[in-house]
């Protein structure tokens, strides 16, 4: 990876902006009233993997673009974004975010003439990026990966727009093609897992008619995943929160990439204004929604107004979430199947809503097979008790881990060169 391809991450710049393209927005407020302004950066890294976050709360119209190293000048290949008509924090001005681990040397920030700030991203080296933003509040994502190459290449991606009714699960990894292009690597380490319960402290997640809350009881679930799969010795499993704090959606796929794992499993729990919607339903990453409701559903768990959240064009043909795809569409099916075939041992009718695809900001830029659980509807009375009882979520819990098991075993897994 010798050139900097530059084009990807203009062409990708702004995809994501809700109003279209980048500065064609008018600024949500003027420097002047501090309304809209750099609060904070925040950087996650290895070094073939980087996430940084820049938060501006409101709104605000950005571009990026990159330079080539100046050796003469002393400077690194850097990726710049101008923020528009945004205020800026002092601290931010005063404070660089060091890092020099082989692929980010530093972040900074500054003014570039009156109306922009520009953060300054210096490379260690030349590297492909893309960035996009998300609302709510609104944030700026710079992915940098240091590998230029996609690890492992799996089969071809399958089309993403087609609805999730109509997606053909991929052949199983047996076929005579993927055992010639793969031959299994000798893992050198257990399998990585990173179990993401969803929500947590400020964000109760969807509440059950009698007040039971998404987030501690996915929580439970992922603590219970944890317990039965770190048994054996050959998974190595972390979660992104093991108590009832808050954190945003993109820190938890940062912290996926960030520890390398090969597994990216997010819990949570269904909801509908139809009290009697009921059923588990597992889903991959996708740009749009097949219906309504999973349109809802996406936009709920994304922390995003329905009417913000329409016509978002999402990106996630990057090369990673591309290359993944049908692996975490297996991964899905497999997990759907396995959860209600365990919890149908403890309850009679449990329903199936299946494999299903939307749009989650929590898997933009996943690096490895990820896909989101949804286990059943809290607004269902019926359902919400049992996920009060236990032996429910051991249940939940026990089908997630079947699934695993089979899928680290069977499956294509991200860092198998390690
Ligand atoms: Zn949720």
């Amino acid at each position: 990876m010798t050139l900097l391809r530059r084009h990807l991450g203009v062409i990708l710049a702004g995809i994501l902006c809700a109003t279209g393209l980048p500065f064609a927005a008018p600024p949500a407020a003027d420097a002047a009233s501090g309304v809209s302004r750099v609060s904070d950066i925040r950087a996650w890294t290895n070094e073939i993997y980087t996430r940084v976050a820049i938060d501006t709360g409101e709104e605000v119209s950005w571009q990026a673009n990159t330079l080539r190293a100046e050796p003469a000048r002393g400077l690194p290949p850097r990726i710049f974004i101008d923020i528009r008509g945004a205020g800026i924090q002092d601290e931010i001005l005063r404070t660089p975010v060091e890092v020099r681990n082989g692929l980010l040397r530093q972040v900074r920030v500054g003014r570039f003439d009156r109306e922009t700030v520009r953060v300054v991203i210096d490379l260690e080296r030349e590297s492909t990026y893309r960035v996009f933003a998300l609302p709510g509040p609104f944030r700026i994502i710079v992915d940098i990966d240091g590998e230029g190459e996609i690890p492992v290449p799996p089969l071809p991606p399958a089309d993403s727009t087609v609805p999730a009714a109509t997606t053909a699960i991929p052949p199983p990894v047996e076929s005579p093609r993927v055992a010639a292009l793969q031959p299994a690597p000798i893992r050198k380490h257990p399998v990585r897992v990173m179990i993401d319960p969803g929500h947590g402290g400020k964000d109760p997640g969807a509440i059950g008619p009698t007040g039971l809350k998404e987030k501690d009881v996915v929580l439970e679930i992922g603590r219970k995943i944890r317990e039965k799969l770190s048994r054996s010795g050959e998974f190595d499993v972390r979660m992104t929160r093991d108590e009832d704090v808050f954190i945003p959606l993109e820190e938890r796929t940062a912290m996926a990439n960030k520890g390398r794992a090969d597994i990216f499993v997010s819990l949570h729990i269904n909801a509908s204004r139809n009290g009697r919607a009921e059923g588990f339903s597992t889903y991959v990453l996708s740009r749009g929604a097949s219906n309504r409701e999973d349109l809802e559903l996406a936009a709920r768990e994304n922390g995003v107004p329905i009417r913000r959240f329409q016509g978002v064009k999402f990106i996630i043909d990057d090369m990673f979430t591309g290359a993944r795809k049908n692996e975490s569409l297996r991964l899905a099916k497999t997990v759907n199947d396995a959860v209600v075939r365990h919890v149908s041992t403890r309850y009679p009718g449990v329903h199936t809503l299946g494999l299903k695809q939307a749009p989650f900001y929590v898997l933009v830029g996943a690096r490895m097979t990820a896909v989101l659980v949804e286990a059943s509807f809290i607004s269902n009375a019926r359902e919400e008790s049992r996920l009060r009882d236990p032996s429910c979520l051991d249940g939940i819990a026990d089908g997630v881990v079947e699934a695993i098991r089979y899928y680290g075993q069977n499956g294509i897994l991200a860092y198998s060169d390690y």
